[in-house]
């Protein structure tokens, strides 16, 4: 963890000076647009620049308007254009301007990448390790792809891809763990395998082995060890078995008929046997 936080720490130290004069540019100056300032921006990195004549072509952003609020403040926030610029917001409602620019603008991104152009530039990134490398020792630092495991926004943040084992990573930084993962889509990562086959990576042959003292561990391992636990705690069983029993016994004073009444009483008893609040049980 400490590793973790003292790497974030360095690439803060590294960054925040091209951070700051971009923000400046954006703001006041209109040296770079919008776009590129925002993809400057520290823990932006995984975001390719969306050109903007696809954000001008309205066809592309069909549907976008009832998903973000202040949609033509965002657009226009975004265009850096000037037709809104004129009226004065409270500092309160730009706030929520540019709140909803980085909304609209990650929306976008999703649909873009998706195209030709999108997918060129997502490749450049990808050359480039900006989504970082698998974690896993046997992927040898295989260069991950941005992935999101919904489409619908604020259902969950962005993950990493590995081509190489085909398995999905919590990114290191924070700052990538905060971005919503349907501003990269659950579809891009593997059209852009499709796409490009050449770098999709071969299969690795290796995988780590568990071993205690030099040996491996022997499946019946597991097993003796799970018979062991269920010895200690056999709570599960013993109230099986007294059901069971109870049912032969309502079988001998009044037939399947009472057995059935027994268990629909059961049932009926079940729920208020669980504590208040307790989770659902998880569906596999
Ligand atoms: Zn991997």
């Amino acid at each position: 963890m400490s590793e973790d936080k003292a790497q974030d720490e360095q690439e803060l130290l590294s960054d925040s000076g091209s951070d700051e004069s971009g923000e400046e540019e954006g703001s006041e100056e209109e040296v770079g647009s919008w776009i590129t300032w925002f993809c400057s921006l520290k823990g932006n990195e995984f975001f390719c620049e969306v050109g903007e004549d696809y954000i001008q072509d309205d066809f592309n952003l069909s549907g976008l308007s009832s998903q973000v609020p202040y949609y033509d403040y965002a657009l226009d926030l975004i265009l850096d254009s000037e037709s809104l610029q004129n009226e004065v917001l409270t500092e309160a409602a730009q706030e929520m301007v540019e709140e909803a620019a980085e909304i609209l603008y990650g929306l976008i991104h999703a649909r873009y990448i998706l195209t030709s152009r999108g997918l060129a530039a997502m490749m450049e990134k990808f050359k480039n390790c900006d989504f970082g490398r698998c974690p896993r020792v046997f992927c040898n630092g295989q260069a991950c792809l941005p992935v999101g495991l919904s489409d619908i926004p604020r259902q969950s943040t962005v993950k990493l891809f590995c081509p190489r084992c085909e398995d999905a990573y919590y990114p290191r930084s924070k700052y990538h763990g905060n971005l919503d993962g349907a501003y990269f889509g659950t579809t891009f990562a593997h059209l852009f395998q499709l796409t490009y086959p050449q770098l999709r990576p071969i299969k690795p042959t290796d995988s780590y082995v568990p071993k205690v003292f030099g040996f491996k561990i022997h499946p019946s391992a597991w097993e003796q060890q799970a018979a062991k636990r269920s010895g200690a705690a056999p709570q599960q069983q013993q109230a099986q078995q007294q059901q069971q029993e109870r049912a032969r016994q309502a079988v001998g004073n009044g037939g399947p008929a009472a057995v059935e009444q027994q268990q629909a009483q059961q049932q009926q008893q079940q729920p208020e046997q669980q504590p208040d609040g307790a989770p659902a049980p998880a569906k596999s």
